[in-house]
């Protein structure tokens, strides 16, 4: 008898893609991601997004978040671990597809992911690679709404911090956690925890590195043939 994926193969060309975006703080992950998600309808799930949304409204994860957040430092595997897998499960049923920003950070939560995704797993991880002296520049700008989390960089012409979101009309301020002293800390623990996570997924033939520097419009237009080339090989590898 022949196996599932061998009958269904084809049908398999059509589900939605499963994407992971990795990058320094200040890459431009939130942006693009949102762009990619967008694009590819298939819902954005950023852990750094859903643990300021979980401070913001005071739930027990918001609690214990914040200290965390506030100094830099990663929130113990077991507590995102639980949260992604939390949304995956609520959307990923019905859909098949997702993009992940700002997970997994360690080849602990890399783990778990291929564990919680399987036998599937993910298509593509992208390495969204902008160097430590460019987004240092880029944070030290960095305003985003209190409210719906927009990112809007200060030299793209975007708000100053008196001024109010365009998409939801809350205030734009710095983020809590872009002082340069958690700045700094946070490019620490990427080299020394997430960076192994991109050589984790590199030898398992998942990742791919993109240059995030220049215009966004063109960085989104790289990261689409990247997505779309990985594609058209799997279809092909049938
Ligand atoms: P960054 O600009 O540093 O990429 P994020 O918005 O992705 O920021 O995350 C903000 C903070 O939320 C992190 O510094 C960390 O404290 C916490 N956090 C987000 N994702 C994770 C994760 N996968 N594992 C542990 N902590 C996380
Ligand atoms: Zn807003």
């Amino acid at each position: 008898m022949a196996r599932k994926s061998d009958t269904e193969g084809g049908d398999d060309a059509g589900t939605a893609v499963r994407l992971v975006l990795l990058g320094r703080p200040g890459a431009g992950k939130g942006t693009q991601s949102a762009r990619l998600a967008r694009h590819f309808e298939i819902p954005h799930v950023s852990t750094g997004e859903i643990l300021r949304a979980a401070v913001r409204d005071e739930t027990d994860v918001g609690a214990r978040a914040r200290r965390y957040m506030e100094s830099g430092e990663l929130l113990p595997d077991d507590v995102v671990v639980a949260i992604v897998a939390d949304r995956l499960a609520a959307d990923s049923d019905v859909i098949g597809g997702f993009l992940l920003d700002g997970f997994p950070r360690t080849v602990a939560q890399a783990e778990a992911l291929l564990e919680v995704t399987a036998p599937r797993g993910v298509d593509l991880v992208i390495d969204l690679d902008v160097p430590t002296d460019v987004v240092l520049g880029r944070l030290a700008g960095r305003r985003v709404c209190e409210r719906c989390g927009a990112d809007f960089p200060q030299s793209a012409g975007g708000p100053t911090p008196s001024d109010r979101c365009p998409r939801c009309g809350a205030e734009v301020a710095a983020r809590g956690d872009d002082t340069d002293v958690t700045i700094a800390r946070r490019l620490d623990v990427y080299e020394s925890q997430t960076a192994p996570v991109a050589a984790w997924f590199a030898e398992r033939d998942l990742l791919v590195k993109v240059d995030g520097i220049g215009d966004p419009d063109e960085v989104t237009a790289r990261l689409l043939r990247t997505v779309e080339r990985r594609r058209q090989e799997r279809d092909t590898d049938r």
